[in-house]
């Protein structure tokens, strides 16, 4: 007798290396795989524009890899314990099969899709492909308890065995007799593209990218030092590592043993970090990790707030970071981690505001990943650290990492024309030479938002006081 089985697609969007697909194409006759689009995450307090056209974008290259093997995506929109259940039993499928998540959201729809299917009498079957790592509640301390840093961490998670890279299903089986629905645009689903010029979204589009950094930046990863932020030296997997357009142990597999491979499996290891980390304290969502930190009385200044988003804080690295992010949906690290440390040491506002405009626009914004982070800069997370060590000065940080101000000047037009001298500090410039480069603070250029010198007393002070 001809069996069927179901893959439930969420963020695991490829058709390679994808235990849950393979599983269940091992196990049946006849594969269908499904997306079900979920009103809570494309409306809800996370949802985001650009990121859902990356996903639809994932989604369509999806459908097409499918069609190659004789079936297509069948697309569903509603509460995924009734669509997906409901699939099941329309086409016979005695399976489910999924990949296994770590958000608390992704968690309890999983729960509810299996309340379901015990009462339906159909198997779901969980399966690994979201970590680099099968099984992260292995990768724990001699004492058999998970780690609370990053760096034993990842000293132990480098030693967990991996599971070989599977190779796509050839053939999926007989097609879908069910009405198969289609990949809405993102003007029907009610939201609009904020990045005007995001990256692409698929598998196919994701190993292009991966390509083109092994070729071109992989051997120098980490090397960028000074001027890291003026190459364009790191991989850009993040959105596709996101939405599962490639597994992080595709990635993995391809990496050697140079400096630049070595740096850039630790930068992976920093996600499965955060993704346990959440998935162990799911109370991360809303809270500080630390409870002596969950006393610090924010600033509630939406003027601040709303000049800090639109990258008009009068600190040009800070700026550039926050154009970026406007404009391409994406964001460097280092500035990541200065205009997070800005937006919480100097102008003392909630991360949580810093987190939530990140998901909003950011097309790899990640539940887990984006929480640890503002978690880690707001110094309220895993690893806390003396405030004033992720107190970042603005100035020092572009002298730093933008010396020649190649980023600052790409990400903020007003201040191509600024000497180097004065590129970090322009309110420094005196009004002849303003004038002269077309540059004059208060009306070409805001003035520096706060004061860094008195900003950072303030935030120091605000941190003590939490904990006193
Ligand atoms: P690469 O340097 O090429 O790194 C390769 C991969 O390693 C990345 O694609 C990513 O998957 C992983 N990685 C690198 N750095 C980190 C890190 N610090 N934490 C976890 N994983 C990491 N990354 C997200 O994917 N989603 C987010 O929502 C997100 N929010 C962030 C918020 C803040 C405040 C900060 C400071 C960082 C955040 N990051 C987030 C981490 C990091 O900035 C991005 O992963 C990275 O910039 C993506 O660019 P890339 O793919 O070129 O990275």
């Amino acid at each position: 007798m001809s069996s069927t089985s179901v893959v439930w697609f969420r963020r695991d969007l490829r058709i390679s290396d994808h235990p849950a697909l393979s599983g269940a194409v091992e196990r049946s006759d006849r594969v269908i795989g499904v997306f079900c689009l979920d009103d809570h995450l494309l409306t809800g307090r996370m949802a985001s524009g650009s990121r859902t056209q990356f996903m639809l974008e994932c989604l369509a290259d999806l459908d097409r890899s499918l069609r190659e093997r004789g079936s297509r995506l069948v697309i569903r929109r509603g509460p995924p314990e009734r669509e997906i259940v409901d699939l099941a039993r329309a086409t016979g499928a005695r399976e489910i099969h999924l990949t296994r998540d770590a958000t608390p959201y992704a968690r309890a729809r999983g729960r509810r899709v299996a309340d379901a299917c015990a009462t339906a009498d159909i198997r779901l079957v969980g399966h690994p492909g979201l970590w680099a790592v099968d099984d992260p509640t292995a990768v724990l301390t001699a004492g058999g308890t998970p780690y609370q840093v990053f760096t034993p961490f990842h000293r132990r998670w480098l030693e967990e065995p991996r599971r070989p890279v599977l190779d796509a299903p050839a053939s999926l089986g007989a097609g879908v007799e069910v009405d198969p629905g289609r990949i809405p645009d993102l003007a029907e689903l009610g939201l609009t593209q904020d990045a005007s010029d995001p990256l692409g979204g698929g598998e196919r589009a994701a190993w292009e990218r991966l390509d083109q950094f092994r070729a071109d930046a992989l051997e120098n990863y980490g090397r960028g030092g000074h001027d890291a932020l003026g190459d364009d030296g790191t991989s850009r997997l993040s959105a596709y590592l996101r939405f599962g357009a490639i597994s992080p142990r595709q990635i993995e597999d391809g990496l050697d043993d140079g400096a630049g491979s070595e740096e850039f499996r630790r930068q992976l290891c920093w996600r499965d970090f955060y993704l346990d980390l959440l998935r162990r304290h799911p109370e991360n969502a809303k809270l500080e990790q630390q409870p002596d930190r969950r006393g610090i009385r924010w600033r509630d200044a939406p003027e601040d707030l709303a000049r800090w988003q639109a990258g008009e804080t009068g600190y040009p690295l800070v700026d550039a970071g926050m154009r970026q992010l406007l404009a391409e949906g994406f964001m460097h690290n280092r500035t990541r981690m200065l205009t997070g440390s800005f937006l919480t040491k100097h102008l003392g506002i909630d991360w949580r505001e810093g987190e939530r405009w990140f998901m909003r626009l950011l097309l790899d914004g990640d539940p887990a990943v984006n929480n640890g982070n503002w978690q880690w800069i707001a110094s309220v997370g895993s690893d806390p650290q003396p405030v004033g060590r992720r107190l970042l000065s603005p100035t020092r940080q572009q002298e730093r990492f933008d010396p020649e101000g190649t980023y600052v000047r790409r990400w903020v037009p007003e201040l191509r024309r600024v000497p180097d001298a004065f590129l970090a500090e322009p309110w420094r410039m005196p009004d002849d030479l303003a004038m002269a480069c077309r540059c004059v603070i208060g009306l070409d250029y805001p003035p520096p938002i706060v004061d860094h010198a008195s900003a950072r007393q303030e935030a120091l002070a605000r941190y003590a006081a939490a904990r006193g």
